[in-house]
């Protein structure tokens, strides 16, 4: 739409596109909306849509995506979670326990994350575990220490779901619903949380190729949730001086195709420790808009991930570092 389109003439293109049997999909930017159509079997002609009132220009997009694409909406996706934002100029960054353990646990760790300034408390009630003989999560149980971590440090909450009663459990407690690696392409679940009012956290899957990735977002936003964040926590190589291997080159790339904002997990990265900090900067400096890392007030007597975990002390000192990398390309990021 052009960048004065008024809302008139936004619902008459909405009208339009529906009435000819069409989904409308209106996604607002910072300097125009768009309107992406999905649920046309072929081409269709961009005159069509030229003609009508407030339209800018129509454009065919020739990708299997479409919603996550700078073609369709070239403004950047801005995140937005009351006042706290993961996309915008601020570097955002998510950090908690990989698992809720306990509520002093919790709130131990909540406290190193709101004193490093950051906005959001991670920490999972439902955990995906290789073992079914390891600790699971707490469940609901979990969830409502998280709410009273929010109520508390005035965090937002970033939790896993696994399925959709998870969602079910995770919108009433929680602020944004992470889909886990291993749920990548859990397309009922996808679809599921494309329904959800809350943002979706979208973590990459474990072999999954960067086409595939998007195309799992397409599906959580061809449901009407335009809120979606990529996190890249690397894949499965041969490698095994790491847990996985963090695709760094993945950042630059998608930013290039898509508006979507992404951020780094370094933790399940990196599998160890004193490696997180590297991996968290080198993360910032290619141009991801936060960073997601776990940290734990007792590592050695964690119930999930303890080798990965920062205790509050390291936490901190990685998070000025990362500031400090983001404030120095703050004025040459290229877009
Ligand atoms: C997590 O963040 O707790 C987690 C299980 O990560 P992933 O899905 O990336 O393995
Ligand atoms: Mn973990």
């Amino acid at each position: 739409m052009k960048s004065g389109a008024t809302k008139g003439e936004i619902d008459g293109v909405v009208r339009t596109v529906e009435q000819l049997g069409f989904r409308a999909h209106v996604m607002p930017g910072a300097t125009r909306t768009a309107i992406g159509i999905t649920g046309n079997p072929g081409m269709l002609d961009p005159t069509r849509f030229e003609t009508l009132d407030g339209v800018f220009e129509a454009i065919r997009v020739s990708k299997p995506y479409k919603l996550i694409t700078l073609d369709l909406q070239p403004d950047r996706t801005v995140l937005r979670v009351g006042d706290a934002t993961i996309g915008s100029e601020e570097l955002a960054i998510i950090a908690g326990p990989c698992a809720v353990e306990s509520r002093e646990q919790t709130f131990a760790v909540a406290e190193a994350v709101q004193s490093s300034g950051a906005r959001f408390l991670r920490g999972g009630a439902f955990k995906p575990r290789s073992s079914p003989y390891d600790f699971a999560g707490l469940g609901e149980e979990g969830l409502e220490i998280l709410a009273e971590a929010r109520e508390a440090f005035g965090l937002k909450i970033v939790t896993e779901a696994l399925d959709a009663p998870g969602v079910d459990l995770v919108e009433q407690y929680a602020d944004v619903i992470q889909v886990g690696a291993r749920n990548m392409q859990n397309f009922t679940l996808l679809r599921r949380v494309g329904k959800s009012k809350l943002p979706v956290l979208l973590k990459r899957g474990i072999a999954a190729t960067v086409d595939e990735w998007l195309l799992a977002a397409e599906y959580i936003m061809s449901e009407g949730n335009y809120q979606v964040v990529l996190c890249e926590r690397g894949v499965r190589t041969f490698a095994q001086h790491t847990r996985n291997t963090l695709d760094l080159g993945a950042i630059p790339a998608i930013r290039r195709i898509s508006h979507l904002p992404i951020v780094v997990d370094a933790s399940h990265a990196a599998g160890k420790s004193h490696l997180v900090g590297p991996l968290a900067r080198a993360g910032v400096a290619v141009g991801a808009d936060g960073v997601m890392v776990e940290v734990h007030n007792n590592p050695d007597a964690a119930l999930c991930d303890a080798a990965q975990a920062l205790t509050p002390k390291q936490y901190l000192k990685m998070v000025q570092e990362i500031r400090g990398i983001h404030r120095l390309l703050a004025d040459t990021r290229d877009d």
